[in-house]
């Protein structure tokens, strides 16, 4: 599938659209989703230009894998959910809305339901005091 650069995350990585964010590597971003299915839902993002995940170089994938990792465990510092699904999909019939490769990191709590997908946008200081709480738990792992 053709790369589309004027995707809002393709924006978002020349800073022309903006973003929560939470961490920033070499290869990686990672910010609050703004319709998020649940309270500190996470995008991770890699910086090459990729739409879908048959696109993507080892190295970019090996990058979100390790940075969505980090993003898992800071999320469960912070905000202490008994569960986390880390989620990605490739095409319109998979559900993907944005055409730039991305891992959802969404936290989990028994008998809850998860918001309707990219449905509802929150509250900008809600998901930036989420974001505060994510960022001082980002572990300092190698
Ligand atoms: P997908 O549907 O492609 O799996 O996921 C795209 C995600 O991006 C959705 O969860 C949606 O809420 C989120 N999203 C869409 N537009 C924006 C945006 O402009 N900024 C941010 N931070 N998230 C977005």
């Amino acid at each position: 599938m053709s790369y589309d650069p004027n995707n809002v995350f393709a924006q978002i990585l020349r800073g022309q659209a903006p973003c929560i964010k939470v961490f920033e590597d070499q290869m990686t971003l990672v910010f609050m989703d703004i319709m998020p299915q649940a309270e500190g839902h996470l995008l991770v993002i890699p910086k090459e230009p990729a739409s879908q995940i048959f696109e993507l170089s080892d190295n970019a994938a090996a990058a979100c894998m390790l940075t969505a990792r980090k993003a898992a465990i800071a999320v469960r510092a912070a905000l202490n959910p008994p569960g986390m699904i880390l989620a990605q999909a490739n095409g319109s019939a998979a559900g993907q809305t944005v055409p730039h490769f991305h891992i959802h990191v969404i936290p989990r709590h028994s008998g809850e339901f998860l918001a309707p997908h990219a449905a509802r946008r929150e509250d900008t200081d809600k998901l930036k005091e989420l974001a505060k709480r994510i960022i001082a738990a980002w572990p300092e792992l190698e």
